[in-house]
């Protein structure tokens, strides 16, 4: 049984023993958003633009309220006030609407 000086040295010695490492190129494929389009009027949201990201939903009995939510993407004041027209037509016991107004960043790269 070899002796070492601290454990980690212990450590080291095992990885060493077991393990080979090399760099090598890998190459991936992630899934990245390119292309956020607005909801209401269909024009593309361009990156570092603000936007509104919107979800709206309700809690009724016998609904999956999972499922009831519906997220939009809009673009301006103008597209934002059409959608909350929508959501003062929208016919529901329960109703919730969640607007953030942020920065689009498409690429997390
Ligand atoms: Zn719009």
């Amino acid at each position: 049984m070899e002796r070492y000086e601290s454990m980690d040295d212990y450590f080291k010695e095992g990885d060493l023993k077991v393990k080979e490492y090399e760099n090598k190129p890998i190459q991936t494929i992630k899934k990245v958003l390119v292309k956020t389009t607005c909801d209401i009027c269909k024009e593309e949201i361009k990156e570092h633009s603000t936007y509104y990201n919107i979800d709206i939903s309700h809690s009724d009995w016998g609904d999956n309220s999972h499922e009831s939510i519906k997220s939009k993407d809009v673009c301006s004041d103008e597209c934002l006030s059409k959608i909350f027209q929508e959501y003062l037509e929208f016919k529901s016991e329960t109703k919730k609407i969640n607007i953030e107004k942020e920065e689009l960043i498409n690429k997390d790269w």
